[in-house]
């Protein structure tokens, strides 16, 4: 029998507050994002009742049920790749987009939003061939060419680190990220604040949140 949320939750806070005690942040600047994208209806209301209020999921799919079903209190969040033809489904259910990774997207959000949606740019740190995301040498064009759509607003950057037990080479692609956000950030672009930075994963997170993470996307270790 897997434990409860609560059970979980409890251990997750524990480490969050200790990875910002050792950082020097602040628990509050740390958002948890349960991604529900393995598990049942009923385990994302548990979560929900165990009070988590943001929520990620990766497929159009889930991520209308469990809009759905948590209600409109709950924060949703749409964590993965997202087919431009899926966006008119989704998007005006969307509060955070973290998968923006492509002009040709955008393009459609600016078709289809009824209001500008709060999108953090997917980058590509680790320069897989596997993965989605903007490369970061091709990131600061990107920023600037997304200026013109006013469906879009860029509040942050998000990555995957790779699948290694190499703890050095994750902390150094989020790393890597945060140095892109403050690069970004110092450009002053309007309608571009580029706070946010999500990033760390069940198996990474306290080294994001030690790099700076200000939301984290955990599945497997809270509620999977
Ligand atoms: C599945 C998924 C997560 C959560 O992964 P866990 O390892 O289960 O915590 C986070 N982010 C993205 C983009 C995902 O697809």
């Amino acid at each position: 029998m897997s434990k409860t949320v609560i059970e979980n939750l409890a251990e997750i806070n524990e480490k969050i507050s200790v990875a910002a005690k050792k950082s020097g942040r602040s628990l509050e600047d740390v958002k948890l994002i349960a991604v529900t994208k393995y598990v049942t209806d009923q385990r994302a209301v548990e979560a929900r009742d165990s009070g988590i209020s943001s929520f990620g999921e990766n497929y159009e799919d889930g991520f209308l049920t469990k809009s759905e079903l948590l209600g409109v209190d709950a924060e949703m969040h749409f964590i993965g790749s997202l087919q431009s033809k899926k966006v008119k489904n989704v998007i005006n259910r969307v509060d955070f987009l973290h998968s923006l990774d492509r002009e040709s997207l955008a393009k459609e959000i600016q078709k289809r939003a009824d209001f500008p949606v709060k999108c953090l740019i997917q980058v590509n740190v680790s320069e897989e061939a596997s993965k989605h995301g903007i490369n970061a040498k091709d990131l600061k064009k990107f920023v600037q060419n997304m200026l013109k759509y006013d469906k879009i607003e860029i509040i942050g950057l998000m990555t995957m680190a790779p699948l290694t037990t190499d703890n050095e080479l994750v902390r150094s692609c989020f790393s890597s990220l945060r140095e892109l956000r403050d690069e970004i950030r110092s450009l002053n672009l309007p309608n571009i604040s580029c706070e946010h930075l999500s990033m760390g994963m069940s198996n990474d997170f306290e080294i994001a949140i030690e790099e700076g993470a200000t939301m984290i996307r955990v599945g497997t270790a809270l509620v999977g």
